[in-house]
């Protein structure tokens, strides 16, 4: 069975971690950021090395692979993102990325013969600084020019002006991809949560990717003087805000073991020290691995926070987010990933997805697979983000042995 080089890829991603590399050991490489263009830079080198062409689209999504692939056949394609939230850590997005290419290499090396090519991919801002999974959504749904045009990065910034002598990106439309050109994905990522390492278990073999719902709760109360209302007589909006989500944790049990519900943003109105809050905005974030679960659970919080509001004697308005609908994986790609660890004899679980990936744009045009890796105590979108460096190499083992599986 062929490997890939471990050292070679540790080494990887220890260059790659240097660029955008902040004091206190946090990176920062926001997509089309001087920091993204440095890291784009070094994996073009990497690839020219390599003996690889690498082409980009209108996104700024690159594609590496072999001079002989010129796209007649339909290609296996893996890979993930170099961008990274702002102060993260090392391996989200970038340790996809580093593998898929290092399998690319190890193919080119051996000079295999394949039925179908592979091919190594970079998405552009998977964090959505412009926009949720910006460069694999566009890839496959394509965008208007107006919806590009009203696209606004984290700092205020226009889409259009930040992009404009961005030297990996080309005047290509940006029209939807013709699904006949891919024959498969494979992602391998980092778990990003805790289960893995907790089972003692090398592999995750992802089910599917959580559906995600969520919205803004507001509790409407009346604004009072601090010092002269009665306790009995006020109408606290945050008071019963503050109930509600106490029931968060019970709410998402009586769903599923695997649902999680978050209010990530509390916002008060007046919001002084010596005022009665009249207002309390709730913004929630609830996901669950079925559509049925997040539809509970959105009817759920609606029911609870009618009930405390009336408790309180305060008025409350849900306005619920569109549900994004939980993404599958496909079965064979499933079992391809299952039979790769088992020639390499690792340990292995099914699980969900609770984070969102490219994945789950790509799993709309094609067979789609995740293959998960543990996370030192579950930590990620943060520098002590981790992975046992043997851990690294057999996760990207796994995935060379399941490329050259649907490649053959
Ligand atoms: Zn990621």
């Amino acid at each position: 069975m062929i490997e890939i080089n471990g050292d070679r890829l540790l080494a990887d991603l220890r260059a790659l971690s240097r660029i955008g590399a902040r004091d206190g050991g946090g990176i920062s490489r926001t997509a089309f950021s001087a920091e993204d263009i440095l890291a784009r830079r070094w994996y073009r080198d990497r690839c020219q090395e390599a003996g690889l062409k690498l082409t980009f689209d209108g996104l700024g999504n690159m594609t590496a692979h072999h001079p002989d692939d010129e796209g007649r056949t339909p290609a296996v394609w893996s890979g993930s993102h170099i961008d990274t939230v702002p102060n993260g850590g090392p391996l989200d997005g970038a340790y996809g990325t580093l593998a898929a290419l290092e399998c690319l290499r190890r193919i080119t090396e051996e000079g295999l013969p394949l039925a179908r090519p592979v091919r190594a991919l970079v998405f552009t801002d998977e964090e959505g600084n412009y926009g949720h999974l910006f460069g694999s959504y566009g890839l496959v749904n394509g965008y208007r020019a107006e919806d590009l045009a009203g696209m606004v990065g984290r700092d205020g910034d226009r889409l259009i002006d930040t992009w404009q002598d961005f030297p990996f990106r080309s005047e290509q439309p940006i029209t939807p991809l013709d699904p006949a050109t891919v024959a498969g994905f494979i992602e391998l990522h980092i778990e990003q949560g805790p289960k893995l390492e907790l089972a003692g278990l090398d592999i995750g073999v992802v089910s599917s990717i959580v559906g995600l719902g969520g919205g803004r709760m507001e509790f409407r109360g009346r604004a009072d003087h601090a010092g002269t209302t009665p306790m009995p007589l006020r109408a606290d909006a945050l008071q019963a805000a503050a109930d509600f989500l106490t029931t968060l944790p019970q709410l998402a049990a009586k769903v599923s073991d695997a649902a999680v519900a978050t209010c990530g943003i509390l916002r008060l109105s007046p919001d002084a020290a010596n005022v009665v809050p009249e207002r309390a905005v709730c913004t929630l974030d609830l996901r669950e691995p079925s559509r049925a679960g997040i539809v509970a659970l959105h009817a759920a919080v609606e029911t609870t926070a009618r009930e405390v509001a009336e408790r309180h004697g305060v008025d409350v308005v849900w306005e619920p987010d569109q549900i994004i609908d939980p993404t599958p994986m496909d079965a064979g790609k499933q079992q391809a990933i299952r039979d790769a660890c088992d020639a390499h004899g690792f340990s292995r679980q099914d699980m969900p997805s609770g984070a969102g990936h490219d994945s789950q744009n790509l799993a709309t045009i094609t067979p789609t697979g995740m293959i998960f890796v543990p996370s030192h105590e579950g930590r990620s979108h943060c520098p002590v983000e981790y992975t046992d460096p043997e851990q690294l190499v057999r996760g990207a083992n796994v995935l060379l042995t399941t490329l050259l599986s649907l490649a053959s």
